[in-house]
């Protein structure tokens, strides 16, 4: 096994490797705090191995800047920042494995709550023994995903404060179309919550934390909740990694991309004209053409439907995915790059400025979303942790290691 900090860092640079820029994440969760009312907390969501960025690092890194708790969407994600010694509150967003709850309620994990039988499959798992596990109502204002109708609230509330094995830490909603043009579900849904709070605190059972917005209703400033005596939160998601949320909305000038997916170029050769390029011949050489193999492939995220249609930047050079994306490897022409040589650099996906693809141009391409796009990046891909542009750790299939001379 490779130990020292030196080593795996070499080794995650020799082949495909992601590096996330930690200043470029404080940098946005200082931005979106700046937009908050004062007083208001933000919620960094690190589901998903935090969007494909390092669960642990970017947890941390989350509280360093400032960001009051987390979120993730299954107990395991939060057991395993448990593990790695964070103590700041975690919210578990989707509904609940009922056979994690004891182990939730032992390492002090909140659950969302959404509905009286989901209330009982919980309750059903903890004994007397354990602390009162911390519970998030959820509220579906909309979304019609998860959660309670907003005439049902006051009643879950009651059942939940007779229940000595919890204790209400919050309640939240979630928007369905922040990110659209046409704003008027998000008004009636902010509306529709408003009215829930107020049901909540007129029965006297107002939880003392209130949530509502993601990223979108960030950027679009609906994150105030009329609700005296609670501290509101938003939860912040997309946005942290510098990605916009939204086809509508512009990304404010100070939001930047955090990921690089870069990956060195193997071997270099020349297919010959009418020969075609890996599985199907998919793409059918009409000269000869020089080509590389790039150690990358969909089973590392790098997601198939851009194949023969993405591309990497090798030397500052636009080099276009050649046939099929495979598992494990890749080709790209490389007429552009005639320097190119074995070990250079070659450049997935970045914030564009170097002509690389950025995740919203993948996405276009891919025809999904920019979130799965950093989202379906593998646990096999190395990330290289960097602050003040110098790395700092790196988070491998081996585990997280830190510079033992950087200070974090
Ligand atoms: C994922 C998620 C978020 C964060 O959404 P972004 O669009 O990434 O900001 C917030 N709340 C819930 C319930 C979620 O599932």
């Amino acid at each position: 096994m490779i130990e020292p900090f030196a080593a795996r860092l070499a080794a995650a640079q020799g082949g495909a490797h992601a590096l996330i820029d930690l200043d470029a994440f404080a940098g946005n969760i200082a931005y979106v705090r700046s937009q908050l009312p004062e007083g208001a907390e933000v919620i960094a969501v690190i589901k998903a191995n935090a969007y494909g960025h390092g669960l642990v690092p970017c947890g941390r890194a989350a509280l360093a800047a400032g960001a009051s708790r987390l979120a993730v969407a299954r107990i395991e994600e939060a057991l395993l920042l448990r593990a790695a010694g964070v103590v700041a509150p975690i919210l578990v967003l989707s509904p609940a494995n009922p056979a994690l709850a004891r182990q939730a309620a032992e390492s002090g994990i909140a659950l969302a709550v959404g509905s009286a039988t989901g209330l009982n499959r919980l309750l059903d798992a903890l004994g007397d023994d354990l602390p009162p596990l911390p519970v998030h109502l959820k509220v579906d204002t909309g979304m019609h995903r998860f959660g309670v109708e907003p005439e049902g609230v006051v009643e879950l509330a009651r059942a939940l404060a007779r229940e000595p094995r919890v204790r209400v830490e919050g309640v939240f909603t979630h928007f369905a179309t922040a990110d659209a043009a046409d704003d008027r579900v998000l008004q009636e849904q902010t509306r529709r919550f408003a009215a829930a709070v107020q049901a909540l605190a007129a029965a006297g059972l107002q939880p003392p934390l209130v949530h509502m917005a993601n990223s979108a209703a960030i950027l679009r400033g609906v994150v105030e909740i009329p609700a005296p005596r609670a501290t509101i939160a938003v939860r912040a998601g997309l946005i942290l990694y510098g990605l916009n949320p939204s086809r509508e909305l512009p990304l404010p000038a100070p939001i930047r991309p955090v990921l690089r997916l870069v990956t060195r170029v193997g071997q270099v050769f020349t297919v010959p004209p009418g020969e075609g390029i890996s599985y199907g011949w998919s793409y059918i050489a009409e000269r000869p053409i020089r080509c590389a193999n790039l150690p990358i492939g969909y089973a590392d995220g790098l997601v198939r439907l851009l194949s023969n249609q993405g591309w990497a930047v090798v030397g500052g050079a636009v080099c276009p995915i050649r046939g099929r994306i495979c598992m494990d490897q890749t080709v790209i022409e490389v007429e552009a790059a005639p320097d190119v040589a074995e070990g250079d650099e070659a450049v997935l996906l970045s914030d564009g400025r170097d002509g690389a693809m950025t995740a919203d141009q993948a996405a276009a391409l891919a025809g999904t979303i920019n979130y799965e796009i950093v989202s379906a990046l593998a646990a096999r891909i190395p990330r290289v942790y960097l602050r003040g542009g110098r790395p700092v750790a790196v988070l491998d299939l081996l585990g997280l290691v830190e510079d033992p001379s950087a200070a974090c």
